[in-house]
């Protein structure tokens, strides 16, 4: 099959043989002929299939027909996050380098008064997130009433993110006679609830997942302790891993996120971060560094890093083990793209043995360790340090960073503990102790306050944005 016999317009094709795509992927073949034909179509495919382009290359070709009016943009593209809107927009700038559309995009972390302006111009296609949409609408600063094409973009990930309540309202600004291209990579029962609603006798496109099949990626467990010895084992494993090219690091939480970003940098590392609380500009550049390879690095977490096409991305590294299990399936399919290999490595802790079954639940296998990385080899000691290990092929970004890190983690000259206190004032309860003796917190103290019953919240996960 060739895009010719897909009935897309002339200034489509030349866009997409510009773009050197020769044959159309799966997904493409199958959804653009009904959607140039205008009838719905509810596409159950994922990122890497070729989806994106599925509905901007009929989009395009139906745009050429007709002009848009201020404030009244003719098509709309809801994106679950502002990387993937972006992601939508450069498509529209590479399939439509022959059409003069105005394309406009409405994210959070943008001024206000950019967005308007072009709104007010008159927009072709408004690529939105669903949160400042309806503040634009809310405020009448946008009608949704000439919307000819609905485009509902990851829904899944949109549930996940908490945004169907938000999905419905715009369902029912844009009018009932619009066409409506629907994509999820699952269908969990409130999203068929969705289509049923808001879909007019859709086709139904199943495609199979794109090439991260598991077999294209090798995955590896890493016991570890927590804390600083956890990072230092990262460190190790980016050293010492094989075929490294670049790796998608994930922490659980955004503030680890950033944590964990400077300690990479303070280790000479070349290293990005990715998280909800940067603003929109510093989100870009993060993302363009490691596209381009200005850093190999890119620490991440889930809801920034859901979706957006990567690709050549040689390593993932779980720094923190994902809660939901079925996180780690979306976060090691960063890598293993088409048809290369990928490696995913996760540094495992003591209090993750249960993630770890439920994620070996899912996937339907267990996971390797990596050789003397067991959990059990590392000890009863909780708190012990880890020591980063040497893994055949050794450190092969230089032999001066692993002496310096060996620099580091020998005592430095002068910094031993001081010998004895003078026991009076608010350390009269403290004990003497010896240069060589090892002292824990308090010491044999035991203060009255850490003795009252606490009550302790378990299994408390911070939203990653
Ligand atoms: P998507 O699933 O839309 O995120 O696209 C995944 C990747 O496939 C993107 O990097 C696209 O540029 C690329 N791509 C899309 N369509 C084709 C095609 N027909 N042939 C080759 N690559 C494609």
């Amino acid at each position: 099959m060739t895009f010719r016999e897909l009935g897309l317009s002339e200034k489509v094709l030349q866009a997409v043989e510009a773009s050197g795509y020769t044959h159309p992927t799966p997904i493409q073949a199958k959804a653009i002929p009904e959607a140039l034909a205008g009838r719905d179509v509810l596409g159950i495919a994922q990122t890497g299939t070729g989806k994106t382009a599925a509905f901007t290359l009929p989009m395009l070709s139906r745009l050429e027909k007709g002009r848009a009016r201020a404030r009244m943009p003719r098509t709309l593209i809801l994106e679950p996050t502002r990387e993937l809107a972006a992601q939508v927009e450069e498509s529209f700038a590479r399939y439509g380098v022959n059409h003069k559309l105005n394309v406009a995009l409405l994210i959070g972390g943008v001024s206000f008064g950019d967005q308007e302006s072009k709104i007010m111009r008159g927009a072709d296609v408004l690529i939105a997130t669903p949160g400042r949409l309806l503040d634009f609408a809310e405020r009448g600063k946008l009608l949704l009433t000439g919307i000819e094409i609905l485009v509902i973009d990851e829904a899944d990930r949109m549930l996940d993110m908490g945004f169907i309540p938000d999905i419905e309202r715009i369902c029912k600004l844009v009018p009932f006679t619009r066409q409506t291209l629907f994509f999820s990579a699952t269908m969990p029962q409130e999203i068929v609830k969705l289509t049923q609603a808001f879909l007019h006798n859709p086709v139904r496109i199943e495609i199979a997942p794109p090439a991260s099949s598991p077999a294209a990626i090798t995955q590896i467990l890493v016991a570890t302790d927590v804390g600083p010895a956890k990072r230092a084992t990262l460190r190790n494993q980016i050293r010492t891993a094989s075929n490294f090219k670049n790796a998608i690091i994930f922490c659980n939480r955004k503030r680890d996120v950033a944590i964990l970003h400077k300690s990479l940098l303070r280790h000479e590392f070349r290293a990005g971060a990715l998280h909800g609380d940067m603003d929109q500009r510093a989100r870009m550049a993060s993302l363009d560094a490691f596209k381009t390879g200005d850093v190999d690095l890119l620490v991440c977490s889930d809801v920034a890093a859901r979706g957006l096409d990567i690709p050549d991305v040689s390593h993932v590294f779980n720094f923190d083990l994902p809660v939901h299990a079925e996180d780690y399936v979306h976060r090691i399919g960063r890598t293993g793209r088409a048809g290369k290999q990928g490696t995913a490595i996760s540094l495992v802790t003591r209090a993750d043995r249960k993630h770890l079954a439920e994620i070996e639940k899912v996937i339907g296998r267990s996971i390797d360790w990596a050789e003397g990385a067991r959990l059990q080899d590392l000890g009863s000691e909780e708190h012990e340090p880890q020591k980063p290990r040497q893994r055949a092929g050794s450190d092969r970004r230089g032999d001066a960073r692993a002496h310096k890190e060996r620099k580091e983690r020998e005592p430095k000259r002068g910094s031993e503990r001081k010998p004895e206190r003078r026991d009076h004032g608010k350390d009269r309860h403290r004990v003497p102790v010896q240069a060589d003796e090892p002292v824990t917190g308090f010491g044999e103290h035991m203060p009255s306050f850490l003795l009252r019953p606490v009550k302790v919240k378990t299994n408390v996960v911070e939203e990653a944005e």
